[in-house]
């Protein structure tokens, strides 16, 4: 199938991308690489008359390490998040996500705000978002403004984006001291959407307590969530007194609409996800204590 038919508009400037969207309403969407939006025009799963191709914005490319952040523009492929040293040094969770988006090819034209913006909720870089506290700056015809991770993520291919409002980059804080990260996934098919996943970010302190801890799950319900309640109970304590297994299976509970489809049932796809926790926070708290990954 081919696309329905639709203008397209090709602005130079954000300004310009957001009066568009202010002009023509629910009629335009944005378009930066093309990985999700365009399939899903191709099966006319979805029709606009009007899009917006970000490509010759240059102001929204680029990775900048800034004192507590590093800031990366909303239309930095993900080939460039990969190349970059910046975010392998003070990032390296996202560092590590990104290897595991698609295939080479989808990086090379996929764009971090295009990910973050489709919000799918078996995608890497939401979990890494929402695991890290990042903060997305938007613009629109009202001016700017920034949304938290915890805000952003709304529901099934959905955000707190307005439909004239553009995401113009992410800052993610850098963590600083005795940190461990790692993302762990599991899909049938190199390459492919995973089934379940999760992320781990935490911190110890001098005596090895964890004075720090996020935990992000992908693939497990509407949209990438954050095992809160575990995280909870699990800072104050010991490094290596908490049971991998066990960590697991209370960051999993109480889960809201865990998906059940052809790829796996609601039930398997909870117990994936525990196992893809326990071998995230071993690989982190190996990282935090030993300062390299298991
Ligand atoms: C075979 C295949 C496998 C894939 N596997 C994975 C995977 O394992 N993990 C994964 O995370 N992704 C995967 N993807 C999706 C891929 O990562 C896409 O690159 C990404 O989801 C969208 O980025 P994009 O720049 O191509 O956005 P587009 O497809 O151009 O846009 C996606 C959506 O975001 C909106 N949008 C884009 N940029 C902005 C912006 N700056 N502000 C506001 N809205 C914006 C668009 O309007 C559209 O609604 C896969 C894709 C394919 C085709």
């Amino acid at each position: 199938m081919k696309p329905a038919p639709f203008a397209y508009h090709a602005p130079t400037s954000a300004d310009e991308v957001v009066a568009l969207l202010g002009e023509l309403g629910d009629e335009a969407k944005v378009i930066a690489g093309g990985q999700s939006l365009v399939p899903m025009l191709a099966l006319r799963l979805a029709a606009f008359g009007h899009l917006v191709d970000l490509r010759r914005l240059d102001d929204l490319r680029g990775i900048e390490r800034r004192e507590d952040s590093v800031r990366i523009g909303a239309g930095t492929t993900q080939a460039s998040v990969q190349r970059s040293d910046e975010a392998r040094v003070a990032v390296p969770l996202l560092a590590r996500a990104t290897p595991l988006i698609g295939h080479f090819q989808i990086r090379n034209r996929g764009t971090i705000g295009g990910s973050l913006a489709h919000a799918d909720s078996a995608a890497e870089y939401p979990a890494v978002a929402l695991t890290l506290d990042a903060e997305f700056e938007a613009l629109s015809p009202r001016g700017r403004r920034t949304i938290p991770a915890s805000r952003f993520f709304t529901g099934t291919l959905s955000t707190a984006l307005a439909e004239d409002e553009l995401l113009t980059g992410v800052n993610f804080p850098v963590w600083q001291g005795r940190c461990g990260f790692a993302i762990e996934e599991f899909a049938r098919r190199s390459g492919d959407f995973a089934i379940a996943g999760a992320t781990v970010a935490l911190r110890v302190d001098q005596s090895g307590r964890l004075d720090r801890c996020a935990i992000g799950l992908f693939g497990l319900g509407p949209t990438a969530v954050r095992a809160r309640e575990a995280e909870a109970t699990l800072v104050g304590s010991e490094a290596l007194g908490a049971d991998a297994e066990d960590v697991g299976r209370s960051a999993t509970t109480n889960l809201d609409s865990v998906p059940s489809d052809l790829h796996g049932s609601a039930p398997y796809r909870t117990r994936v996800g525990a196992a893809m926790v326990a071998r995230a926070w071993r690989r982190a708290v190996q990282e935090a204590l030993h300062g390299g990954m298991a």
